[in-house]
């Protein structure tokens, strides 16, 4: 299975500006809503984070804490 961002699909307004700096091509807009298409080819880049002016992308990062001895 592949790890993709999660859209908050409520808090999208359809800018289309994530479309535009992604560079995978994983996001699409369906009936003006965007739509992660899962793919191998995201990088976790954070871009459409970063960009989304909603707040609607959030890439999940599993934070892993390792101990040290
Ligand atoms: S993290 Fe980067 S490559 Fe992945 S969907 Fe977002 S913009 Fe595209
Ligand atoms: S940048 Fe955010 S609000 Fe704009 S289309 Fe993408 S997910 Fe929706």
């Amino acid at each position: 299975m592949v790890v993709m961002p999660v859209v908050d699909q409520e808090k999208c307004n359809g800018c289309e500006l994530c479309i535009n700096v992604c560079p995978c091509r994983a996001l699409v807009l369906v009936k003006n809503v965007i739509t992660v298409i899962e793919t191998k080819d995201c990088g976790w880049c954070i871009q459409c984070e970063v960009i989304c002016p909603s707040g609607a992308i959030t890439c999940p990062y599993e934070i892993v804490i390792e101990e040290t001895h």
